[in-house]
């Protein structure tokens, strides 16, 4: 049997063992108390990429979105984010549930929304509404087929919340690979924003952690959001110090990932069983629309897994493959010929 090739997420590869050496000589500290050095230098370094004030480390990209929510608003408030927002699908309602706002949804192309189209959805102030304190994006956009935000496109938005009082937040969950991607810096988008998160666990590589960054104050008072929803870690250098290896080690192989996941979609789409949903392909995650496979998603996926290749299946009749660390670019051309032995033969 062929070794398993497995595309989930970018969040299933393990830390290599020179991440694994950084980890276990970590100095760290108390970090509830500030005392680990660990972190502290992450936090620094954080800040620095991303060009804000400050940043703060915490165990999820999760947390890192929803402390940034609940210190930009108050229970009654509305945020606008975009229909498939991974903070509105994936974060278990926490938007409600933690903040007590209310999300208005506006339907992006590929995920992404216009700054005429925010114009349309602020509230007027009256007695009618919530008033509209938060503009959230994704960037790359997850089920938007990891797209990428152009840059104007943050800017105008910016230009119209910072005119109209309303704060915005950018989920960079993967900016990195946005990064890779475009050639452009993490601070061409961030200096438009006025919180923005990167999680180190998904394609950085590092077991555990995200961090949200913005004004000093503004991360004094997350800080303890974080506290209270559990997030107060200890000797989190061990942890922290995957993170910076991470910084240092896997922004420039991102690329790699790219290259990789055009292998995959053009592999599958060359078969004409597989069309491309949305149709572009920028960064690390393929979406294939599998209707003309003769199977449903998950049939597909289930089949698939017994001849090693793992990936997710949507309801809405598409598969997602996601490049990582852990495929190389002969597993991502081996993957298209198990899918072929599964489609193609006779
Ligand atoms: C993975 C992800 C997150 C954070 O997920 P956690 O599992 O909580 O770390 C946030 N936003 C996007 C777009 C993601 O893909």
């Amino acid at each position: 049997m062929s070794s398993t090739i497995d595309l989930r997420s970018d969040t299933v590869r393990k830390p290599s063992p020179g991440m694994r050496r950084a980890m276990a000589e970590a100095e760290v500290g108390d970090d509830v108390a500030r005392d680990d050095p660990t972190v502290r230098k992450l936090e620094e370094v954080a800040a620095e990429l991303y060009g804000m004030e400050a940043a703060l480390y915490v165990p999820s990209g999760t947390m890192a979105n929803q402390v940034a929510i609940k210190t930009w608003t108050q229970a009654g408030d509305e945020l606008i984010a975009e229909a498939h927002a991974h903070i509105f699908h994936y974060e278990s309602a926490a938007i409600a549930a933690i903040s007590g706002v209310q999300p208005h949804l506006i339907e992006g192309t590929r995920g992404i929304i216009t700054a005429d189209q925010v114009a349309a959805r602020i509230r007027p102030l009256n007695v009618h509404h919530g008033p509209t304190r938060l503009v959230c994006i994704e960037n790359t956009h997850n089920r938007g087929g990891g797209s990428i935000y152009p840059v104007d496109v943050v800017r105008d938005i910016a230009a119209l919340t910072e005119e109209r009082g309303i704060r915005f937040h950018m989920d960079g969950a993967r900016l990195m690979n946005a990064c890779a991607a475009t050639g452009r810096k993490p601070t061409d988008y961030t200096q438009y924003l006025d919180s923005a998160t990167l999680c180190f666990s998904k394609g950085l590589g590092a077991p555990v952690g995200s961090m949200v960054a913005g004004p000093a104050d503004f991360i004094e008072q997350a800080r303890r959001w974080r506290k209270m929803m559990g997030g107060g870690m200890r000797q989190a250098g061990i942890i922290a110090a995957g993170a910076l290896y991470a910084l240092e080690h896997n922004i420039e192989r991102l690329a790699e990932d790219h290259e990789n996941a055009r292998i995959l979609a053009h592999g599958l789409v060359e078969t004409g069983l597989f069309d491309l949903r949305p149709p572009e392909l920028d960064t690390n995650l393929v979406f294939l629309d599998v209707g003309r496979s003769g199977m449903t998603a998950f049939e597909l996926r289930d089949a698939m897994a017994e001849r090693g290749v793992l990936f997710y299946a949507e309801g809405d009749g598409r598969i997602r493959l996601v490049t990582h660390l852990d495929v190389s670019r002969e597993q991502a051309l081996d993957a298209v010929e198990r899918f072929k032995d599964l489609l193609l033969t006779v």
